[in-house]
């Protein structure tokens, strides 16, 4: 059993659909609101009556949690700390985003004991934020940096995205330079997938969608240009001053356990994955779905390697008391030699090129 465990919120509401996400999420007033926290309450009591771990980090995602306002934030984060053990030192993230941000009293939240600020921008650009139909401007989001900051959130994230229809490498820069003007520690960028029933993927053809080599060429400008800038890849989509490193998301990619709270939401406990149905109706019925047992070795392997930290092998030993198969490092040492996988005796990680086709690599190293 795992000694330490996050705790992850989701809160299922947005103002409006952006138009390439597939996030479970939708509009929402002040009754719906109410009515989930309620049920919100009830189930963090639950989970926290059965779970004697220390949290060591909790996150609030979404959906938008921001559209909820600081109260319900801040009794919703109470009601954790009552019900789990949660360290003191623990990092505590509240996703935001600008349009409903600008409503938010940071220095109530962070009196609260949220500490970690992860702000929605996915561009600078005006044309680009315009096409992905998100609400805010570019100077929303700054002022809302700007005001986690001066209400002592030392520790804030910007969301970029990446393949974004129109953008260029000039754009790219242009976005990365707005989020280090910022000031902001940490960045996550995210290609952009077209998913089965958002507006893009009805709209696909039409799109002026950048093909794959255009893609993987923003990726790279992405990698140099962010290392230039102090903020270094630590994960294949994110990146950080080091010591800025989202401890919540990173006990993911270690399979770690957490319990994921909220319709959609994914657990890892007790050696067990499952997940709330994506439908508020179950989740208000407490229908939990089973995902089968997680941290096998193929799953462990799969996620070390989406961190540049990569595959430690002392710590695969000391998980799974035996050593990476033999077939296993001849492959990687095979990727390595193609410059997509760098390795020593002690661990083996992907390159930034390496990334960019980790799927396929991952599927032969698994084989
Ligand atoms: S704000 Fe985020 S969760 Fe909501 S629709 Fe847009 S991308 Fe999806």
């Amino acid at each position: 059993m795992a000694n330490n465990i996050g705790v992850y919120l989701h809160i299922p509401f947005c103002k409006r659909k952006c138009a390439y996400c597939d996030f479970f999420s939708g509009h929402g007033d002040a009754a719906a609101f109410d009515r989930y926290e309620a049920q919100l309450l009830h189930s963090i009591d639950e989970w926290g009556a059965k779970a004697g771990e220390t949290v060591t980090s909790v996150y609030v995602g979404g959906g938008t949690p921001s559209v909820l306002g600081d109260d319900r934030l801040c009794r919703l984060l109470h009601a954790v700390k009552q019900a789990f053990r949660v360290a003191t030192d623990a990092e505590v993230t509240l996703e935001v985003n600008p349009e409903s941000g600008k409503a938010l009293d940071f220095c109530k939240l962070r009196a609260a004991g949220f500490n970690r600020v992860s702000v929605g921008l996915q561009s600078a650009i005006a044309r680009e934020i315009a096409v992905l139909e998100r609400l805010h401007t570019p100077q929303e989001a700054k002022e809302t940096v700007q005001r986690a900051c001066a209400a002592g959130f030392e520790n804030i994230s910007l969301d970029l995205m990446l393949g974004i229809p129109y953008q260029t490498k000039e754009s790219l820069r242009r976005s990365v330079d707005f989020c280090v003007a910022c000031g902001v520690r940490h960045l996550s960028c995210y290609l952009l997938k077209i998913e089965e029933g958002t507006r893009f993927f009805a709209m696909r053809d039409a799109l002026p969608l950048p093909d794959e080599d255009a893609q993987a060429e923003l990726y790279l400008e992405a990698v140099s240009y962010l290392e230039q800038h102090g903020l270094c890849q630590y994960e294949i989509s994110n990146f950080a001053v080091p010591g800025f490193e989202s401890r919540h998301n990173t006990r993911y990619w270690q399979c770690g356990e957490y319990i994921g709270i909220g319709p959609s939401a994914h657990s890892f406990y007790h050696g067990k994955r499952f997940y709330y149905p994506r439908d508020m109706r179950q989740f208000e019925a407490g229908t939990v779905m089973d995902d089968g047992t997680g941290g096998d070795v193929e799953e462990y392997i799969l996620l070390a390697l989406r961190l540049k930290a990569g595959l430690r092998f002392g710590d695969y030993e000391q998980r799974f008391g035996k050593r990476l198969s033999s077939a296993i490092l001849q492959k990687i040492s095979r990727y390595a030699k193609m410059g997509l996988m760098e390795c020593d005796d002690r661990h083996a990680h992907f390159t930034p090129q390496g990334f960019l086709v980790s799927n396929t690599i991952l599927a032969d190293i698994l084989l």
